[in-house]
């Protein structure tokens, strides 16, 4: 038996499914998850020894590969002088200076440890600034898992096929609207019959947690309109968007400036750190300058914010986002190319350096209708093969693909050969 094997079966005694997060099971794919011993650039290196070139990048914050030697060393350092404060420290001061620099929508921010905690947090600001209590999402996107986001949500819950999770109070879920991604006019039906109550649309610019939708020409803009037609906020929740698909995340690609920006993953390097910011106005609402609570023992926690702005200060420097969209496009047009040549239908999408592909004849893939109709054996059949070739996707259809400025073109064309090989398979 491998160590991951013996791993998994000691985890399942003591901790639910094995994991401490319901996607690194392997439930949807199958098999056995791989336990990981340690990474280093685009590879990940398992218990038992295998490499893996990894398309994870530990779910979006790896942007820069893993173990990067200046966010590695802004740890150390910060570690030396103390794990946390529970008081202010600079590092905060100037990680809300440099996001507000990058992301200008985001004139204060407040910082968390989560993407959860951060999306939960800008809903309940957009409640206490509006007075109202209903809030719209889109089918098949992931927010995190607050309450009133776990309603036709994405990955984990997509997956698992618990898109209305028990343990969510109906009287809860019914402040939650949901409207179909990509689909204005059925949200201007919605804001038609609901307009004067709702406090906030929240979406994620590009979906990422349903494979990898781009917003249809238009639909960001529509949002905006409505937003300010019936006087709700705006929340783009670019806790996988921000500072993977541009610097100054989708709300720069699509110029669409939202209210509330979310923002997690790169934003830490690696630790557990989020945020939301936006207008002045609207985040003088949050405690203790206003009324509405929010409060985290942990959050601007010193090491976290060294590491984050490490990250961030790499990520500034000129040529980052060019790069990290040519391999992309490189890997995706020739993943397409090869199942091309070996007659499986497959789709693809991408949006600077995320990206995703669907085993469906369909030309495009839109919405999450769509998403969860492709060909579910295809990809587990496929991701398996990958796996054994060495190459880690992640273990479910509806996830989005990540790639780093770490990955060589040698590892983009063993990735190709492999995927070529998995093709000719299925
Ligand atoms: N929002 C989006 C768009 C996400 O992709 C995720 C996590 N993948 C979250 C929120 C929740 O973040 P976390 O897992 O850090 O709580």
């Amino acid at each position: 038996m491998s160590l991951s094997a013996e791993l998994f079966q000691r985890a399942q005694h003591t901790i639910p499914g094995g994991v401490n997060s319901p996607v690194r099971a392997f439930k949807s794919v199958g098999g056995t998850p791989v336990f990981i011993d340690r990474a280093d650039g685009a590879y990940l290196f398992d218990v038992d020894g295998k490499r893996y070139i990894d398309y994870i990048g530990s779910w979006g914050p790896m942007l820069l590969g893993h173990n990067h030697p200046a966010i590695r060393n802004a740890v150390i350092e910060a570690a030396a002088k103390g794990l946390s404060f529970g008081a202010p420290c600079p590092a905060e001061v100037t990680m809300a200076e440099l996001v507000s620099k990058l992301v200008p929508s985001m004139e204060m921010v407040r910082m968390v440890s989560s993407g959860t905690e951060a999306t939960m947090s800008a809903i309940r600001l957009a409640r206490g600034y509006t007075g109202r209590n209903t809030i719209v999402k889109f089918e098949g996107c992931y927010h995190g898992h607050a309450d009133s986001l776990l309603v036709k949500a994405g990955s984990g819950a997509l997956t698992l096929g618990v898109p209305n999770s028990p343990g969510v109070p109906a009287d809860f879920a019914k402040y939650t609207l949901t409207s179909e991604f990509n689909n204005l006019p059925q949200l201007e039906q919605l804001f038609a019959e609901h307009g004067n109550d709702i406090a906030c649309i929240i979406v994620e610019p590009v979906a990422g947690n349903m494979n990898c939708i781009p917003p249809a020409e238009g639909f960001l803009q529509g949002l905006r309109q409505l937003c300010d037609q019936y006087g709700a906020v705006l929340i783009f929740d670019e806790v996988m968007t921000g500072f993977r698909v541009a610097l100054g995340g989708a709300q720069a690609v699509y110029n669409v400036k939202p209210d509330l920006t979310t923002l997690g993953k790169i934003i830490g390097g690696g630790m557990p750190v989020g945020a939301f910011g936006g207008k002045r106005e609207i985040m003088q609402h949050i405690a203790p300058l206003g009324p509405v609570y929010q409060a985290g023992t942990l959050s601007g926690n010193p090491i976290a914010m060294a590491a984050g702005l490490a990250a961030l200060t790499e990520i500034s420097k000129p040529g980052v986002y060019q790069a990290l969209t040519e391999k992309t496009t490189f890997l995706i047009s020739n993943l397409k190319a090869v199942a091309d040549k070996h007659g499986v239908p497959l789709a693809t999408n991408q949006v600077g350096g995320m990206f995703g592909f669907f085993f469906t004849g369909e030309a495009t893939v839109t919405n999450f209708a769509q998403a969860t109709q492709c060909n579910i054996d295809a990809f587990k059949r496929f991701f398996h093969l990958m796996l054994q070739q060495g190459i880690y996707l992640a273990p479910s259809a509806y996830e989005a693909g990540f790639l780093s400025l770490a990955h060589t073109n040698d590892d983009l064309a063993q990735t190709i050969a492999a995927a070529e090989h998995g093709f000719k398979q299925l």
